[in-house]
């Protein structure tokens, strides 16, 4: 059982490089949905964020723990505005049909690595180099 699955896995590698239509189809579904998600989300830290400010009071105990609610919300927002662009890059990407292509090495990304994290703009090998460059 697992060598056939393995074999199926090797063919699709080598016959199946291009996303079929059905395939663009479920990543664009599952691209706009994580679209709104993260747009709904960014909303709502954005009202938690100012209904802090409104609520600031004098003690200077309530003071500090605003400053860190503000800050992990900064973090936060400035973390899913990039998921969010990168998402909207992608659905781009799906109407020229650039959707699944290592934006630097311009070869397509494994479509498991897209299931698991489906606005990659990478291939393994590409993302390694980031990362290990991000490193130092
Ligand atoms: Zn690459």
């Amino acid at each position: 059982m697992t060598k056939s699955l393995n074999n199926n896995y090797y063919n699709r590698e080598e016959d199946e490089e291009k996303l079929t239509k059905d395939e663009l189809i479920f990543f664009k579904e599952a691209l706009e949905e994580k679209k709104v998600k993260i747009e709904k989300s960014l909303t709502k830290t954005n009202q938690e964020a100012s209904s802090h400010t409104q609520n600031r009071c004098n003690d200077e105990g309530e003071d500090a723990s605003f400053e860190i609610t503000n800050n992990v919300n900064t973090t936060i927002v400035r973390e899913q505005t990039k998921t969010l662009n990168q998402v909207n890059r992608c659905l781009n990407k799906i109407q020229t049909g650039l959707y699944g292509i290592c934006t630097l090495c311009e070869e397509p990304i494994n479509i498991e690595r897209l299931k698991v994290k489906i606005f990659t703009e990478h291939c393994i090998t590409c993302r390694e180099i980031i990362e290990k460059q991000q490193q130092y």
